[in-house]
C-alpha cells in the first residue's frame, strides 16, 4: 500500500535522521524531495503547497532548529503535518455518529465499482462486533438485480439481517419499507446501499438526493476507490456539492494506490475520512486514524495495527494453557498446528509484513512470503493427516505410517521427515525455556 510514496518519503526521513545539523541547504533539499514524492503520489496541488509551507515554517522554526537532534525533530514535523492534513481541524475521523433515536440510518453513495456493497458488508460486521449494534441492510439499486443479490450475500456472510427488495420497486418505497421494518424490529442501524453511477449522472443524483431527504440519514458516506487518485477527490467533491456527505470510505488501499487520495480528500472536500478498505474480505475495513496513516506513509510501519490484530486473535485461556503445557515439556504437534493456524488467521506472512516498516518488509520479497504461506498450508495438511495419538507422540511414527501420511497430504515423505525434525528442534527449544518467563511469552504468541 502506498509503496512509492512510502519509499520516497522514508528515504528522505532516513537521510534527515542522520543529520546532526540542519542547514538551509539540506532543508531545501528535503523539501524538494518531499514535494516530488507528494506530486508523484498524485496528491492534489493545493494540498502539496500547504503541506510544504507548513513543514518549511515549522522546520525553520524553533521547534526544530533548537532541538538536540534536528533531523529527528524534522521527521516529527513531517509526520504531524501529514496527520494534520488528513485529519483536518476536527477529530471526528474514524468515528460514526450514531447518536440519534434508533434506527440510525447510514446512506451509502458512490460510483459503480467503488466498493460500496462490499463496504456495507464490512461496516455491518464492524458495527456488530465493535459497537454491538443490531444491523439491517437494504439495497435501493433497482437497476441491477445482481447488486441486490450481492448485498444479500455479504450481509448473510457477516451475520446481519437483509431486507429484501426487487427491481420492480421504487428506491424510495424500498427505503421507507426498510426503515419501517427496522423500527418495528428494534434495529439499531440501517445501512442503505444505493445504485452505483458510472459518472456524475443527473437523474441518479436526483434519486439519491430524494432518498436522502426521505431517510434523513445521520451518516451519508461516500465510498471511493483510492486507486483513482485525484479523480477520487474530484468525484467526492462533486457528490458533496449535491449531498451533505458526513464521511468518506477510501477503498482498495491494499492495491497499488499511490496514496494521493488519502492525503487530499479531507482538505479538498472538507469531509472527514472515516474508514479505509484494506482487503476484499469482510475483515478488511479499518477505522481511519490520521496519525497511524501518516506513520504508514512515512514507512514507520503500523506496529499498532499489528499489535491490535494479534490481540484480536489471542485467546488468553488458550495462551495460559499452552504456557503451562510448555513448562511441563508437553508441547506437541497439536500445539504446533495451532500455532500455524494462528499465523494464517492473522492473514499470513504478507499481511503481517505489510504492517512492518518498509525497510524490513522489503528485505523479505513477496515471492518468499507467499512461499512461506504455502509451506504453512502444507505443514498443516501433514499434521491433519495424522491421528490424534500420533500428534501427541510423533516419536511413535513408523516409516509405513509416514508414507501413508505423505500420501494423505499429497507431499513427499521427505517433507514429513523435515516437519518432524523441525518440530523436534522446536520442542528442544521450548524445553530450554521451561518454566521461565519466555515460555509464557512464546505461548502468547502461539495461542
Ligand atoms: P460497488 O459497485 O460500489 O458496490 O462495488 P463492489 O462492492 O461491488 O466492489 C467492486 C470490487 O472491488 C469488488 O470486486 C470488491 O471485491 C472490490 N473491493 C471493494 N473494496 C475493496 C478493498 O478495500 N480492497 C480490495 N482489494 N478490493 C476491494
Amino acid at each position: 500500500m502506498l509503496e512509492n510514496l512510502t519509499d520516497r518519503l522514508s528515504r528522505v526521513v532516513k537521510t534527515m535522521r542522520g543529520q546532526a545539523r540542519l542547514t538551509e541547504a539540506n532543508t531545501a533539499e528535503m523539501l524538494r524531495e518531499i514535494r516530488l514524492a507528494l506530486l508523484e503520489a498524485d496528491v492534489a496541488l493545493p494540498v502539496v503547497k500547504s503541506l510544504l509551507e507548513q513543514i518549511k515554517f515549522k522546520a525553520l522554526g524553533e521547534e526544530v532548529i533548537g532541538s538536540l537532534s534536528p533531523g529527528q525533530a524534522l521527521v516529527g514535523v513531517v509526520q504531524r503535518e501529514l496527520a494534520q492534513v488528513m485529519a483536518g481541524d476536527s477529530n471526528q475521523s474514524g468515528e460514526l455518529n450514531l447518536a440519534t433515536q434508533p434506527p440510525a440510518v447510514i446512506l451509502m453513495a458512490g460510483l459503480q465499482g467503488a466498493g460500496k456493497t462490499t463496504s456495507v458488508g464490512k461496516l455491518a460486521k464492524w458495527l456488530q462486533e465493535k459497537k454491538k449494534k443490531k444491523v439491517l441492510t437494504v439495497s435501493c439499486d433497482v437497476y441491477r438485480p445482481a447488486a441486490i443479490e450481492q448485498l444479500e450475500t455479504v450481509t448473510k456472510q457477516v451475520g446481519a439481517e437483509f431486507f429484501s427488495s426487487n427491481v420492480n420497486q421504487k428506491p424510495n418505497d424500498i427505503a421507507t419499507a426498510a426503515l419501517d421494518w427496522a423500527r418495528r424490529h428494534y434495529f439499531d442501524v440501517v445501512i442503505v446501499d444505493t445504485a452505483g453511477r458510472l459518472g456524475i449522472d443527473e437523474a441518479l443524483m436526483q434519486e439519491i438526493k430524494t432518498l436522502h431527504a426521505n431517510l434523513n440519514p445521520i451518516e451519508t458516506l461516500f465510498v471511493v476507490d483510492a486507486m483513482l487518485g485525484q479523480d477520487a477527490v474530484n468525484t467526492a467533491k462533486a457528490f458533496h456539492e449535491a449531498l451533505p456527505l458526513t464521511g468518506v470510505i477510501l477503498t482498495k488501499l491494499d492495491g497499488d494506490s499511490r496514496g494521493g487520495a488519502a492525503l487530499s480528500v479531507r482538505q479538498v472536500t472538507g469531509v472527514p475520512l472515516k474508514f479505509i478498505g484494506v482487503a476484499e474480505k469482510m475483515e478488511g475495513l479499518e477505522a481511519f486514524d490520521a496519525e497511524r496513516m501518516a506513520n504508514r506513509i512515512l514507512g514507520m510501519g503500523d506496529i499498532l495495527a499489528l499489535v491490535e490484530q494479534a490481540q484480536q486473535h489471542v485467546d488468553v485461556a488458550k495462551a495460559e494453557k499452552l504456557a503451562s503445557k510448555i513448562s511441563k515439556g508437553g508441547f506437541d504437534l497439536e500445539d504446533f498446528r495451532d500455532q500455524l493456524m494462528q499465523m494464517q488467521k492473522m492473514g499470513g506472512m504478507a499481511s503481517l509484513m505489510d504492517k512492518l516498516p518498509s525497510q524490513v518488509a522489503q528485505a523479505a520479497s513477496k515471492a518468499n512470503l507467499s512461499n512461506a504461506d504455502k509451506q504453512t498450508t502444507r505443514m498443516r495438511g501433514i499434521i491433519d493427516s495424522m491421528t490424534p495419538q500420533e500428534r501427541r507422540k510423533p516419536e511413535l511414527l513408523k516409516a509405513s505410517r509416514k508414507r501413508r501420511i505423505a500420501a494423505g497430504s499429497g507431499v513427499e515423505v521427505q517433507e514429513v521427515n523435515r516437519l518432524l525434525a523441525q518440530f523436534e528442534q522446536m520442542q528442544t527449544m521450548m524445553k530450554q525455556f521451561k518454566g521461565g518467563k519466555m515460555a509464557r511469552t512464546m505461548a502468547t504468541m502461539a495461542a
